[in-house]
């Protein structure tokens, strides 16, 4: 199967009844094109709304035969380890329908078989499936009601005063902020009757739990032939990949990866006026010849797009928000067509680079907190660059790679002092020197986000100690704006938000 340059659909919303669905109107932050679907099963009608870029072929994100229907954001990348489980025949004209035909083969383990970045909604007989990848790339939401099940790849598409409250389900997360919204779990099948409205979730992975003792040259041959495979599987044949590129270890390796991989690598960096890494980008980007671009983006205009990172993430949780914030205006100001963006993002999770820890148990102590809470957070969402209509994939938490990164002990990922060491030393060959050696330095970090944040409650009046604190309030008031409130973040002023807060501050009711 050949892959296509960009998924068929990057999002969907979709209401199952048992009988007359019409398809639900819905303002997405997703850019693109909108497809309409309405189909009767045998038990369920199903009416859709597919968002998608306008030169793709949404048709493929849908597949349906007599009974099941299978609706598909986002894509797969074991296609044709998954194609050659089923019995010789026709090519499967898509991921939809590869899906489909391994459902009928394999009923809803299906998805354990599966390493992608999607989420998918199945409707068969008087239930419906909802599918996360493993790691919940993809968000997908659900609100129950009697007689309906609506799904949705943004929470805020569910949203409204005037829907019934929807039935609880014990086995997804609330969504703070909109009552009778649930999020599915990172990998996880929520199968749910359509008229019983019970639902029950069925786990398609979990992270490593415990270690792999590796000598050193193995563990490190084994890091970069699953990074350069997570890389080449995400790279489409034909095209020029884009790498948003710091110049840090992480996005430097996917880069390296991606012109072996595609031959030809274009590459990105953002800076703002107070702070940026272009000098480090352009070492990465001038040793592997890349087609370079330099974007600054002004520290008002960062901040004051802090609603569309909100609006986007559909995140309260302030850290996140930062780290995400700097990408979202990357994407943003992309501007031509919808492009498919590999990152860097994710590989400090499973390696505990982010914690600058050098005694071992804190590191897996680390590792183990961090696999344990990162679903729900929406880090890796598609909707941030769909906000300027590109497609975002993430290497490193490809499932294989993911699997062996959680899995080395401990010691392979601090050594010689080095922070990231198993993976700086699997790019020894690819990358310059004081690229491998390179200190971390996090993107809300190396753009000054973080402090320029700060520095914009400071000066509205918030005191040193309490910023922290009301960073939480401006992300969670953002979220009731936006996400919950429907208010398009255009209209939605960061400096009005921080104003609010800070004024709550200094009564003391906050
Ligand atoms: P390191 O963790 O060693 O600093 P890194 O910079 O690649 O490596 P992060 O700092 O965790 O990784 O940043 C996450 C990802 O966000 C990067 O891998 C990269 O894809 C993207 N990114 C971060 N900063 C920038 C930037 N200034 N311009 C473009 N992309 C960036
Ligand atoms: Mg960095």
């Amino acid at each position: 199967m050949t892959a296509p340059v960009l998924p068929a659909a990057f999002g969907f919303l979709a209401s199952a009844r048992p009988e007359g669905s019409q398809v639900p109107d819905a303002v997405f932050a997703t850019r693109g094109s909108r497809t309409d679907i309405v189909t009767s099963l045998g038990a369920q009608t199903l009416a859709a709304t597919l968002v998608h870029t306008p030169e793709a072929a949404p048709e493929t994100a849908w597949a349906r035969d007599a009974d099941t229907s299978v609706l598909l954001a986002g894509e797969l990348y074991n296609r044709a380890a998954l194609h050659s489980l089923l019995p010789p025949g026709s090519e499967p004209d898509g991921d939809a329908q590869l899906l489909l035909r391994l459902l009928h083969r394999y009923g809803p383990h299906a998805f354990r078989l599966v390493n992608g970045r999607f989420a998918a909604m199945v409707s068969t007989g008087r239930r419906v499936l909802l599918a996360t990848d493993h790691a919940g790339s993809v968000p997908l939401y659900v609100r129950m009601t009697p007689g309906e099940v609506k799904a949705s790849t943004e929470a805020k598409t569910l949203a409204g005063d005037h829907v019934p409250r929807g039935f609880p389900l014990a086995d997804a997360r609330r969504v703070h902020g909109l009552p009778g919204v649930y999020q599915v779990p990172a990998g996880t099948v929520l199968d749910v009757g359509l008229e019983s409205g019970t639902a029950e979730a069925h786990r398609t992975w979990t992270p490593p739990l415990s270690r792999r003792i590796m000598p050193e040259d193995e563990a490190v041959t084994a890091v970069r032939a699953a990074l350069d495979q997570a890389v080449a599987a995400r790279v489409a044949p034909g095209g020029t990949p884009l790498v948003v590129l710091s110049g840090g270890i992480d996005s430097s390796g996917v880069a390296a990866c991606a012109h072996r991989a595609a031959g030809a690598l274009d590459t990105v960096s953002m800076g703002t006026d107070t702070s940026d890494e272009f000098p480090q980008a352009r070492a990465v980007a001038r040793h592997l010849a890349t087609g370079h671009r330099e974007i600054t983006v002004p520290t008002t205009d960062l901040l004051a797009q802090l609603p569309h990172a909100v609006w986007a993430a559909e995140s309260v949780d302030p850290d996140i928000i930062e780290y995400l914030l700097p990408l979202v205006a990357l994407y943003r100001a992309l501007d031509g067509p919808p492009r498919r963006i590999l990152t860097g993002y994710g590989a400090d999770i499973p390696l505990a680079g982010m914690h600058r820890e050098d005694r071992l148990p804190n590191l897996d102590t680390a590792v183990v907190h961090d696999m344990a809470t990162f679903d729900g957070l929406n880090e890796m969402s598609p909707v941030l660059s769909a906000l300027g209509g590109h497609w975002t994939t993430h290497p490193y938490w490809d499932r294989d790679l993911l699997d062996l990164l959680v899995s080395l002990e401990a010691a392979l990922k601090r050594r010689h002092g080095r922070d990231k060491w198993v993976l700086r030393a699997a790019l020894a060959d690819a990358l310059p020197e004081e690229t491998v050696n390179r200190p971390k330095l996090g993107v809300h970090e190396g753009s000054g986000t973080t402090s320029s944040f700060s520095r914009l409650l400071i000066e509205h009046g918030v005191a040193e100690p309490a910023v922290g604190k009301a960073k939480r309030q401006v992300v969670c008031e953002l979220f009731g704006l936006t996400v919950a409130g429907g208010r398009h973040p255009s209209q939605v002023s960061t400096a009005d938000v921080v104003q609010s807060v800070a004024d709550r501050f200094a009564r003391g009711a906050a």
